[in-house]
């Protein structure tokens, strides 16, 4: 067992090779989260890793990993961890965020041993890597929707997140004629219909997820309109035409109601596709367990995505959470599901095993 430099915990068990095929995924959970996001992935490697242990030396390395702070809860950061290792963190990005309580996020880490600018070097721990696996329930209603116990993850989408600001005029609700105002809350109401047909279009989810109205009183237009867009798909093309079809109804929006619009990025990432190879084992494994299997992409992002950057062949199992909720104590799955979600990642580990062995990889 050790603590790398970002607070990640592995645990080793020596292999013939010194190979290492990677489970996990993290411990860490959101106020007032459920038990499973993501007890399950630790907990059902765990079991993995005691079964591999019971049969002997294992012909490659077997590591089981607990990413830190995968969620961000308290910092806003996610995927601490894993992005250190995978090398994709900016430490500057982080110097600066502080918690509720305004402590700061250095300051936090430092109890615990972790140094924001030697973190990166748990990147190290990634040189013997081979693949990695990592089990999780879906979070969302697709497989339950299709009464699949389990699901193939392709990768995780890629997001585009943006502010967008309408300016139009605030004036008198009263005084001021329909056909002269310039309303900022109109152009923004337009556009946030308009995204769900552009999501439909392409296959994927846009969300306007705030807007906020200036002056914000019932008496006056609305002068200003600040949304907030988040928009994701599994393809990068996709992914763009979606972005430029929200910018170009903005526009025209805009000039039908005679405001003007801006728009900043927040943030941005492109959709990471897992190892081809991998997922084909992994319906193996999930057809061998249940029979049936479907392919998915993930919505939110996860530690696997992080390895999968670092370029280590990547795969993750999906296993049906109820109702699709998650992040919510009402979060939970059928122990049935459980017990094959644990069923299929032990015989993936096998099959994927005996792919490294064979692969020379
Ligand atoms: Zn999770």
């Amino acid at each position: 067992m050790e603590t790398d430099q970002a607070g990640n915990l592995w645990a080793t068990l020596r292999g013939k090779s010194d190979r290492a095929m990677l489970l996990g995924g993290h411990m860490d959970s959101v106020p007032n989260g459920g038990w499973l996001d993501g007890c399950l992935n630790v907990l059902g490697a765990l079991e993995v890793l005691r079964r591999i242990a019971s049969e002997g030396t294992p012909p490659v390395t077997v590591r089981l990993v607990d990413w830190a702070d995968e969620e961000g809860a308290r910092f806003g950061r996610s995927l601490f961890g894993s992005s250190a290792a995978s090398g994709t963190m900016n430490p500057d990005d982080l110097r600066n965020l502080a918690d509720k309580e305004g402590i700061k996020l250095v300051d936090a880490i430092s109890k615990y041993g972790v140094n924001l600018d030697t973190a990166k070097q748990s990147g190290s721990q990634l040189k013997t890597a081979a693949a990695y696996l990592e089990l999780h329930i879906e979070q969302g209603p697709v497989l339950e929707s299709m009464n699949l116990p389990l699901g193939v993850v392709l990768g995780t989408f890629g997001v585009e997140r943006h502010a967008i600001k309408f300016t139009g005029q605030s004036a008198h609700a009263g005084s001021t004629p329909m056909d002269k105002r310039r309303d900022a809350f109109g152009a923004a109401a337009k556009l946030g219909l308009e995204i769900r047909e552009i999501a439909k279009r392409h296959g994927g989810v846009c969300t306007v997820g705030s807007v906020i109205t200036k002056p914000g009183i019932v008496t006056a237009v609305v002068g200003q309109c600040d949304m907030l867009l988040d928009q994701r798909h599994l393809s990068a093309e996709e992914l763009a035409k979606m972005l430029q079809e929200a910018k170009d109804a903005s526009e025209r929006f805009a000039k039908e109601e005679n405001v003007g619009v801006e728009w900043n990025r927040i943030w941005q990432i492109q959709p990471i596709l897992f190892d081809k190879h991998l997922v084909e084992l992994a319906e193996e494994a999930v057809m061998e367990t249940a029979r049936v299997s479907h392919r998915l992409p993930s919505g939110p992002l996860h530690d696997a995505a992080e390895v999968s950057r670092a370029g280590i062949p990547t795969i993750m199992l999906f296993v049906q959470s109820l109702r699709g909720l998650s992040h919510t104590k009402e979060e939970n799955t059928k122990e049935e599901h459980l017990s094959m979600s644990v069923q299929a990642l032990d015989r993936l580990a096998t099959k994927a095993m005996n792919w490294i062995v064979e692969a020379g990889k």
